[in-house]
This record gives structure tokens, C-alpha cells and sequence, in this order.
């Protein structure tokens, strides 16, 4: 067994709806501007006959489980809500076929992508990378993963709300590349593994939450997730 000379840190991990076992975290990919009305709120729309997607992820120790209260983040003031649907991968794949990306799928979570906003567009703005907006401690929410092996979701409302207030509404049809056409792109730039998750992206009417707001959503057919914001440290 290696000695470590501290404690060495854990495997992060989701809860698995109606089995024991835990899923165990490998990576946490998130796909940037996938819904055209995000897109275009965020002042970037995206024309799919010239454009790929793109990425970003956030260390799997971003991990908080829905039904948290986390403290609203530092240096911030501009702290977003992104209600996203996520893919668990289940087995591994290399350069994988659009056509057979189901068969890395495990299951599906409702998910929520909390974001510095104001750091993120400033990032963006200086061409700066956008780890101080989206890598942010307890930022990546995930609801229990619901086992759909081999299914690709390709229909479903996904919606948000702020204390009871609906702020996105909109549908997984809508995703401008979807689940196929992700898992196909995403696996030629890596060798996804068991353990990934890849958070979909979001759709419009992302905004801000101040302490004590109550963020709630789901992803029809899948799960809820849930986010009470506390006070800053
Ligand atoms: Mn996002």
C-alpha cells in the first residue's frame, strides 16, 4: 500500500437512484453556448455550419449533491444559476461513432452549473482562461444519477426556478449538438472514461442569486436538483 504523508483526498462520488453503490467521479466536462437563445443572451450566438463545440471542466471537487446550502462564493458579486441536463458515462470510448455513442452511456442526472459570471466575462473578455468563473468550490450540483443505459435523451423540458419563480424553461431538444454528436466530438479530444460526467449546457434566463435564495429544477423524465444559497463566508 503507498504512504501518503497526508491524508489523500477522496473519491468524489453521486448517489445512484435505487442502487447502493456510489458512481465514482473521473472528470466533470461542461459544453459551453449549446442552446441558440443562451447563445445569444450571453452575446455570442453560434452558427453551427461554421462552429464546433467547446469545453470546459471543473475539477471533480467542485462536486456538491443536490439538496446542499452552500455559501455564496468569494470574490464575486455576480454569482449565476445554469440549469443543465448530464451524461454519465459508463464505459470507455476513443474517436466514438455518433452512431454508437449510446453505448458509452450509463445515465442521466439533472445538474447545475453555478458560474462567477462577472469573472467569466471578464475572462472571456481578455481571452483569460475561465477557471476563477466556473471552477469554483461547490459549483458543479448533481442530482442522483438515474441508470438509462445505452438511452439517448433527446426530448425533455428543462426548467428552473428561484424561490418558486420559473427563470428557464425550454427543452433538451433544443441543444444546438446533442447527446450523440457531443460524446462523438468530445471523445476525439479525449479517451472518455467510466466516472466522466458531461454537463450538457444551459438555456436561457441564467441570472443571479443572492444568500438565502432556493434554486430548484429538473430535467423532464430524469431528476431534480436543488441549491439553497447561504450567506458569504
Ligand atoms: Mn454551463
Amino acid at each position: 500500500m503507498t504512504d501518503y504523508l497526508f491524508s489523500a483526498p477522496p473519491v468524489m462520488s453521486v448517489p445512484v437512484r435505487g442502487i447502493e453503490a456510489q458512481f465514482p467521479i473521473n472528470r466533470l466536462f461542461f459544453v459551453g453556448r449549446n442552446y441558440h437563445a443562451h447563445a445569444v443572451e450571453m452575446g455570442r450566438p453560434v452558427d453551427k455550419s461554421v462552429e464546433r463545440p467547446f469545453y470546459f471542466t471543473k475539477a471533480p471537487q467542485t462536486l456538491t449533491p443536490s439538496g446542499a446550502t452552500v455559501a455564496y462564493p468569494p470574490e464575486t458579486g455576480n454569482y449565476h444559476f445554469e440549469m443543465e441536463m448530464v451524461v454519465a458515462i459508463g464505459k470507455a470510448g476513443f474517436r466514438v461513432k455518433a452512431e454508437d455513442a449510446h453505448t458509452l452511456i450509463y445515465g442521466y442526472a439533472a445538474g447545475l452549473d453555478m458560474t462567477r459570471r462577472d469573472l467569466q466575462l471578464v475572462a472571456r473578455d481578455k481571452g483569460r482562461p475561465w477557471d476563477l468563473g466556473k471552477d469554483v468550490e461547490q459549483s458543479s450540483v448533481c442530482s442522483d444519477i438515474v441508470p438509462m443505459p445505452g438511452v439517448i435523451i433527446d426530448i425533455g423540458a428543462i426548467a428552473l426556478e428561484v424561490n418558486g419563480q420559473t427563470k428557464q424553461s425550454s427543452n433538451v431538444d433544443k441543444l444546438i449538438w446533442n447527446v450523440r454528436e457531443i460524446i462523438a466530438d468530445l471523445s476525439l479530444f479525449y479517451h472518455l472514461q467510466p466516472g466522466d460526467l458531461i454537463y450538457t449546457g444551459t438555456p436561457e434566463g441564467v441570472g443571479p442569486v443572492v444568500a438565502g435564495d432556493h434554486i430548484t429544477g429538473r430535467v423532464e423524465g430524469v431528476a431534480e436538483v436543488a441549491l439553497t444559497v447561504g450567506a458569504a463566508e
